[in-house]
């Protein structure tokens, strides 16, 4: 039997060759768990039920999908089909180490073996340490060993596996459900990708052709189609990063360089996790731990004008409405938003953190949780809180003719060039019915420094 989780394709995928490796029949079986589709927003399920849908289609329609706890759902679901072993990719995640761990000794209680093989990731969290076997907590170090560890070529394509009919699994009282489970109804104006393994490939085929040559000096342009857009396929596992690497490997320049780093990120961050899993939730380093953060009425409107993009800071709220818009924001985008909710209106990195995670459909634990606290200084190799990002000089930088900002802020469509980034100095003043800023930037700066500066742990 093999259980897919977030690996859902059929190439390079070492936990399907493991379960098809003696030729026998093989059930695929995708458990629809609460305790993860909860978090999750419209945007992400919507995405992932595609995702099964054209894994399902690629399987001849022969994925089992079932709803409820792994640990309840797969020893009947081995029983109905006589299965001996079931196959799955590691999970370095704190709910995924815990509910794997269910899974195993519930199954071993019906003389079911686990069968673990590979992760989501070129090298399994946990793998890459220093030479006294310590982790590591700084980047470049990291990226280094991570090189030097290495990983397997990707395998070829996949040989024939005879899939079982999930109708010989009906003898357990478990229903199949169909990917319309999980799926969420989304405004037709989301933007999303298009789901599935075939157009991962497709969408990567054509960044390597286009995109990559550019990469190092696009990638923090906003306004420009600079980046892959890959997150999404690698958060559920449509493509494996070790197949893009095998890519990048082929490929000279600073691009390959900068984009096998920028992969080497996600690594590092569920690396961080997987030794610290209590860094998903809370700061990693306490060096913010009891600061003063705002509350009440006012926090709670700056909280809200943040999260609908109406802020008055035409770069931030670009970004935000772009992620209620496509389900994504630009890395730089997403680093300037975080910076202004915790230094601009003074609240912690965590409500961010959550309202990120059900909004992307690229949400993803470690990288969102760590890319959060690279901002607010709390994480590992993160920048140090008084790193405060200024919204108007950033947007002006790399938004620098204003596209990117008109194309998300319909209100401030008709001002010309990078005039677009401060509204209040136009002559006609703000457009109709685009906000005020809500806050003093240079106040606020000022202001987080000086708690910061006041923290107990500063004392
Ligand atoms: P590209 O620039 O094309 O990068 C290629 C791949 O490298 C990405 O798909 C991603 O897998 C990886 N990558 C790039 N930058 C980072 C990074 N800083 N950290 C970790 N991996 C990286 N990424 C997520 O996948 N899920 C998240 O939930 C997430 N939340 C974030 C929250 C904040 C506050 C910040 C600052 C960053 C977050 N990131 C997250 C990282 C990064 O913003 C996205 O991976 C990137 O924007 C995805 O777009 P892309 O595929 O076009 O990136």
């Amino acid at each position: 039997m093999l259980w897919f989780r977030r690996d859902l394709r059929l190439h390079d995928n070492p936990a399907l060759q493991a379960a098809a490796a003696d030729g026998r029949p093989v059930l695929a079986v995708f458990v629809a768990d609460d305790a993860l589709l909860e978090p999750s927003g419209a945007a992400r399920r919507h995405f992932l039920a595609g995702s099964l849908r054209a894994l399902d289609e690629s399987l001849g329609g022969s994925l089992f999908i079932a709803h409820g706890k792994p640990w309840t759902v797969l020893p009947r679901l081995a029983a109905a089909v006589g299965a001996t072993e079931v196959h799955h990719a590691a999970d370095a995640m704190p709910y995924g180490r815990r509910r794997d761990e269910g899974v195993e000794q519930a199954l071993a209680g019906h003389d079911v073996t686990t069968v673990v093989t590979g992760s989501p990731y070129a090298v399994t969290p946990g793998r890459v340490t220093k030479n006294d076997g310590a982790p590591f907590s700084v980047f470049t170090p990291f990226y280094r060993a991570w090189k030097h560890h290495g990983w397997r070529a990707p395998a070829g394509p996949p040989g024939t596996v005879s899939w079982i009919d999930p109708a010989d699994a009906s003898s357990t009282s478990l229903r199949r459900w169909t990917a319309d489970l999980l799926d969420a109804e989304v405004p037709g104006s989301l933007q999303l990708p298009e789901p599935g393994e075939d157009a991962a490939r497709a969408h990567w085929t054509d960044f390597l052709d286009e995109g990559l040559a550019d990469y190092d000096e696009h990638r923090n342009r906003p306004d420009l189609p600079g980046t892959s857009r890959m997150s999404a396929y690698l958060k559920w596992g449509a493509v494996h990063p070790r197949t893009l690497l095998a890519d990048l490997a082929r490929r000279r320049g600073d691009g390959a360089e900068r984009y096998r780093s920028e992969l080497a990120w996600r690594e590092f961050y569920a690396d961080v996790v997987h030794r610290a899993p209590r860094s998903a939730r809370w700061s990693l380093d306490p060096v913010i731990d009891g600061m003063q953060w705002d509350s009440g009425a006012e926090a709670d409107a700056h909280l809200q004008a943040w999260q609908q993009g109406r802020t008055g800071f035409p770069f931030v709220d670009a970004g935000m409405r772009q992620l209620l818009g496509e389900g994504w924001m630009h890395n730089r985008v997403r680093m300037v938003v975080a910076s202004f909710l915790i230094k601009d209106l003074h609240l912690p990195w965590q409500p961010g953190a959550r309202h990120f995670l059900q909004h992307l459909v690229d949400g993803d634990l470690s990288s969102n949780n760590h890319g959060w606290q690279w901002v607010a200084g709390s994480g590992s190799a993160s920048a140090a809180f008084y790193r405060v990002f200024n919204p108007i000089t950033q947007g002006e930088k790399f938004d620098p003719s204003g596209d990117y900002v008109r194309r998300w802020v319909p209100e401030l469509r008709d001002v010309p060039g990078k005039a677009v980034h401060q509204p209040w100095l136009l002559a006609d003043g703000i457009p109709a019915g685009y906000p005020e800023p809500i806050v003093d930037h240079k106040a606020e700066r000022e202001e987080a420094l000086r708690r910061f500066a006041a923290r107990p742990s500063a004392a």
